[in-house]
């Protein structure tokens, strides 16, 4: 055994055992210790500093009798007596921390619980202070049951404290007022709820070191990530007024084993801090303090937040806002109490992304296929910058201006000739909506043009292909894939559409006819009541990332005709030359009624979408009461939006950017490098086409690890499913894409072994 063996486990990922923890305990040679859980600290914890503070809401006359505690009523000390302070005071004290950058502010109270009437106060105040500040809340209230959480994480509190204050198998001989089970049983309560924990203890309070590896091992083991430790300040009146205080070597051993027993944690540094030397303070931020409680309004702490400031600073850390987001913001598909990890982004330029850590990543991922020049393009933003000074929006109802009709201008030449009209949208998925409405109002405006075309209103059904996606709006929803999408979810709310096979001819492959067939066979029985078939041409994307044969797009075409239905491609992820072609119903040459494009349409700066149609669609809509299309969003042709989209087209189509030599350089350098992927056990199928490469696997990714030991690597991607794949912006260089490529093979390897 070695300190540097034990720090090795630790950083892969393993646990170290409580004989390993004593031994390191016992080791003569601190500054090794010392040095091994700082790697530890700067390899697994955060670098952001978390600070919080408290108000003593509530002092002194507390039942319990503790034996550390100036407020127990069981003693004669010198402490504070008051009631319940009133919102005010509790407002004025977040408001001070909050201006210093604190970024936590805890309501503490003593008693074993506050009585009914006091935790309405509380409550009350805590949604004063949600209201006035936005500083994070937390509450540290003694014994509470799931009600009373419930009650607070309601009115804002976000974390709940309670110490289980040192190791099982000491705490009896503190307290025998209540027991660390009914702590557990608050701490599980608060979970419960939605909250999250925090909580520590004191040491110096008499326990032997193997005690203090007991109590890190307790908290490891409710997997607790804040952890306040308290060095003992022994109050006079109290049973341990005459406990020795422990040296700093012992405190600075401590706050090592704790880093090494729970790596990830916040530990923070609490009360009983100023009876350190400032050498110690240093050494101990270095070893893995990486939170403290601070205030100027504490002055028991002794310190000022200025000075913590400057000394946290001084170690290398930064502060924190991540809990925050954590606690607040709802990103992608992700849940607010088992959130996903997310990694904040300090800037972006050309194919890479730069970490608030400061860690630089290759762009995988063009930011969801929209990021095709990459980021922080000067021409693109020059483009935003002189449309912001005339006007970044007015409305379209009514008015129109340059932006809008260049952009339309742009954009005829480059779609299907038989596009003509251009609505524009403010998403993709409201794109989709939108041209589903027009195949509706289409068939609509048909049955009124005749008495013998009545029976067409019944057309205003639509029927797609498995495995598609097409946006997370009502009807976008309803024509996603009814397994992987969220028809299950929504069920009997969603429209039900007819769901064709997914084709199974390759692009690139053999076209097999009965593809066709199963398509038609749905077609034949039920368009009477279809308006339109909508797909994304030739490539799947977040519904499986499928490549199929544009043999479909002429069948599909031509049914669509017999039938009497409309055509809508969805070309949002595939526009703009991601395929290989400008558009994918290239690849095909057919035409669609509908079009709807978006994504790169503004180089992904912001966003915009269209939906095309063609004159026949649009005039017969026109042409029929109501006399109009009936939508209108609000940001409808925002011509900040439209301005870049104006710039963003006329980069990508000018001829010395050579978009399509870009592609394809993309495609070969994918196709070469990839292909070592094919012979791992865990794929399943490589595939590329332009500038996609999709690794599909046989298992599902852990995404949380998968992302990470991507960002370890110095690559952003963002697998989903079973595949892996990347869609570099355009700009990407060729040893970037390089990087992305060697990444993605190492960590689907290392998958294969997990
Ligand atoms: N259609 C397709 C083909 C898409 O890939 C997406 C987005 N991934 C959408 C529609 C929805 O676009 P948005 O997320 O902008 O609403």
């Amino acid at each position: 055994m070695t300190i540097k063996n034990l720090k090795e486990k630790v950083l892969h990922g393993y646990s170290i055992c409580k004989e390993e923890a004593e031994w390191l305990a016992a080791q003569p040679d601190k500054e090794a210790l010392y040095e091994a859980a700082h790697e530890i600290t700067q390899a697994l914890a955060s670098e952001e500093f978390d600070m919080c503070s408290i108000i003593n809401a509530k002092s002194g006359r507390c039942p319990e009798n503790c034996k550390w505690c100036a407020q127990s009523s069981h003693y004669k000390t010198k402490a504070e007596v008051y009631d319940l302070v009133d919102k005010e005071e509790c407002l004025r004290h977040a408001k001070y921390n909050e201006e210093q950058g604190v970024a936590r502010f805890s309501l503490v109270t003593s008693g074993r619980k506050p009585s009914g009437k006091n935790m309405e106060r509380l409550c009350e105040a805590a949604r004063y202070m949600r209201k006035h500040s936005s500083i994070q809340l937390c509450a540290s209230l003694g014994l509470l049951n799931e009600e009373e959480m419930r009650a607070l994480h309601n009115s804002g509190i976000t974390r709940y404290h309670c110490n289980l204050e040192t190791a099982p198998s000491y705490f009896p001989t503190l307290c025998s007022t209540h027991t660390q089970e009914e702590k557990l049983r608050t701490l599980q309560a608060a979970r419960n709820v939605g909250m999250d924990i925090c909580s520590g203890g004191i040491i110096g309070m008499g326990e032997s070191m193997e005690q203090r590896i007991e109590f890190a091992f307790t908290l490891k083991g409710i997997n607790v990530q804040s952890i306040p430790i308290n060095l003992l300040s022994p109050i006079p009146g109290t049973p341990l007024e005459q406990q020795a205080p422990l040296t700093e070597e012992e405190i600075l051993t401590t706050i090592a084993l704790f880093r090494f027993i729970n790596p990830t944690a916040f530990l923070r540094f609490a009360g009983g801090r100023s009876q350190l030397s400032k050498e110690a303070v240093k050494m101990a931020l270095h070893i893995g303090i990486n939170s403290a409680i601070v205030g100027d309004l504490l002055t028991t702490l002794g310190s000022k937040v200025s000075e913590d400031k400057e000394l946290i600073e001084d170690a290398g850390y930064k502060f924190a806002d991540s809990q925050f987001d954590r606690e607040h913001l709802w990103h992608p598909y992700t849940s607010t109490t088992n959130p996903l990890p997310v990694y904040k982004v300090k800037q972006a330029e050309g194919a890479t992304i730069t970490l608030e850590s400061g860690q630089t990543l290759v762009e995988g991922m063009s930011s969801w296929w929209c990021a095709v020049h990459g980021y922080n393009n000067p021409v693109l933003n020059n483009a935003a910058e002189e449309q912001l000074r005339r006007m970044s929006h007015v409305m379209f109802g009514g008015l129109t201006h340059d932006p809008a009709i260049e952009l339309g201008k742009l954009l005829l030449p480059l779609v299907p000739p038989s596009m003509q009209k251009i609505f524009y949208a403010d998403s993709g998925s409201v794109a989709v909506e939108v041209a589903m409405k027009m195949a509706v109002q289409y068939w609509y405006a048909k049955s009124l043009s005749s008495p013998a075309q009545a029976s067409l209103e019944k057309k205003s059904n639509f029927v797609t292909i498995r495995k598609g996606y097409h946006g997370d709006t009502w009807n976008a929803m309803s024509v996603c894939d009814p397994v992987t999408g969220m028809h299950s979810l929504f069920g009997s709310a969603l429209p039900i559409r007819y769901f064709a096979p997914r084709p199974n001819s390759r692009f690139g492959g053999e076209w097999d006819a009965q593809d066709a067939m199963n398509l038609l066979d749905i077609v034949e029985e039920h368009h009477e009541e279809l308006a339109a078939l909508i797909l994304e041409p030739v490539v799947q994307g977040a519904g499986g990332m499928w490549f199929y044969h544009p043999q479909y797009l002429r069948e599909a075409a031509r049914i669509c005709k017999e039938y009497n239905m409309l055509l809508i491609f969805d070309e949002i992820a595939t526009g703009f030359g991601r395929t290989g072609k400008l558009f994918a119903w290239e690849h095909a040459g057919v035409e669609p009624d509908i079009m709807c494009i978006g994504k790169a349409l503004t180089g992904g700066y912001m966003t915009l979408s269209a939906v095309l149609a063609t004159n026949e669609v649009a005039d017969t809509i026109s042409n029929q009461t109501p006399g109009a299309f009936m939508h209108g969003p609000t940001f409808m042709g925002n011509p900040l939006a439209c301005a870049v989209a104006c710039a963003s087209v006329k980069l990508l189509t000018s001829p010395e950017y050579d978009w399509k030599g870009k592609v394809s350089k993309i495609e070969a350098q994918l196709e070469k490098e990839l292909a070592p992927a094919r012979d791992l056990p865990i794929v399943k199928e490589v595939r590329i086409l332009g500038a996609i490469g999709v690794i599909e696997l046989l298992e599902n990714v852990d995404m949380a690890w998968m992302q990470r030991r991507f960002v370890e690597e110095g690559i952003w991607l963002r697998p989903f499913g079973k595949l892996v794949y990347i869609m570099p912006p355009f700009i990407v260089e060729p040893e970037q894409l390089t990087k992305l490529t060697r990444g993605v093979i190492k960590i689907v390897r290392e998958m294969g072994f997990l």
